[in-house]
């Protein structure tokens, strides 16, 4: 009979294993995933989900070489950018050897829904946002990236299972998207991303990811969207191995890195 100070084994899985432990076992089944797909680990972005992570955590795997890094609410995103700033120039200015392995900056994803009085803080941020649904919010970003240099890389979220509860542009309308964002100087549509329904079930995934996959080979081959409409952002912890043998190139990855957060957060205000 157990005793009662047994732990069971899944409550020792993500929450006690050490980080890196876990970085390198999401980062192996990438890899065997892309293989499936015949394609190489280098070819899938893994993007790090840090909304429930701690600082410490992020530094950690900033310094096993973890570069793109995601959070879902912009105020998180611009304290966490700040203090991550701060600390890879303190350890720059170290005479440490270790120091010296660490990047000059990190690269920040938006991948949350975007709400218009943020758009200004968010694109000094950010390397790309995943969340761009309407044209209301286009037009609303270029307006703020017009004085840029670089345009705002973006891409167009579609709610490809067509689910009331989602975010994202219907399927049947995205296309007309990518082209109007098209024709905006300061932004550049780099592809789309796609939320599967919160679900176990191998056959809705892999039907909602192929269908992804179609409509952005179709959007690709339409020549909506530029030269550099490449990449497809699909696959979260529950999922990422199914959507990267779908054809995903981008996979946003949190609770498998960092461990299940103890209490379910909204996502809507912020
Ligand atoms: C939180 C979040 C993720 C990561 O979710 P996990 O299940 O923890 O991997 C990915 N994408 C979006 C849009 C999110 O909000």
């Amino acid at each position: 009979m157990a005793s009662q100070t047994d732990i069971p084994p899944s409550s020792q899985d993500a929450a006690e294993r050490p980080i890196r432990e876990r970085y390198e076992e999401v980062k192996a089944r990438i890899a065997a995933a892309a293989q499936k797909s015949g394609r190489r680990e280098s070819d899938i972005v893994l993007v790090a989900v840090t909304k429930t992570a701690s600082m410490d955590q992020i530094r950690e795997l900033i310094g096993f070489g973890q570069l793109d890094l995601g959070e879902n609410r912009v105020q998180q995103l611009q304290q966490r950018a700040a203090q991550i700033d701060e600390y890879l120039t303190r350890r720059r200015d170290m005479p440490s050897s270790s120091a010296s392995k660490l990047p000059q900056q990190v690269r920040w994803h938006m991948i949350g829904s975007l709400q218009r009085n943020k758009i200004k803080k968010t694109i000094e941020l950010v390397r790309l946002i995943h969340s761009v649904d309407n044209l209301r919010l286009a037009e609303d970003l270029q307006l703020a990236a017009e004085k840029r240099e670089k345009p705002v890389e973006v891409l167009i979220e579609v709610n490809v299972a067509e689910e009331s509860s989602k975010h994202g542009i219907a399927p049947a309308a995205a296309r007309h998207l990518v082209d109007m964002i098209d024709t905006m100087l300061s932004l550049k549509p780099r592809g789309m991303m796609v939320m599967a329904p919160n679900t176990s079930d191998r056959d809705v995934l892999k039907r909602t990811f192929t269908r992804a996959r179609e409509l952005f080979d179709e959007i690709k081959r339409a020549g909506f969207g530029g030269d550099r409409f490449d990449i497809l952002s699909m696959g979260m912890t529950n999922d990422y191995e199914v959507a990267i043998e779908c054809g995903s190139n981008m996979v946003r990855v949190g609770s498998a890195i960092f461990g299940k957060p103890a209490i379910e957060e909204s996502t809507d205000d912020d």
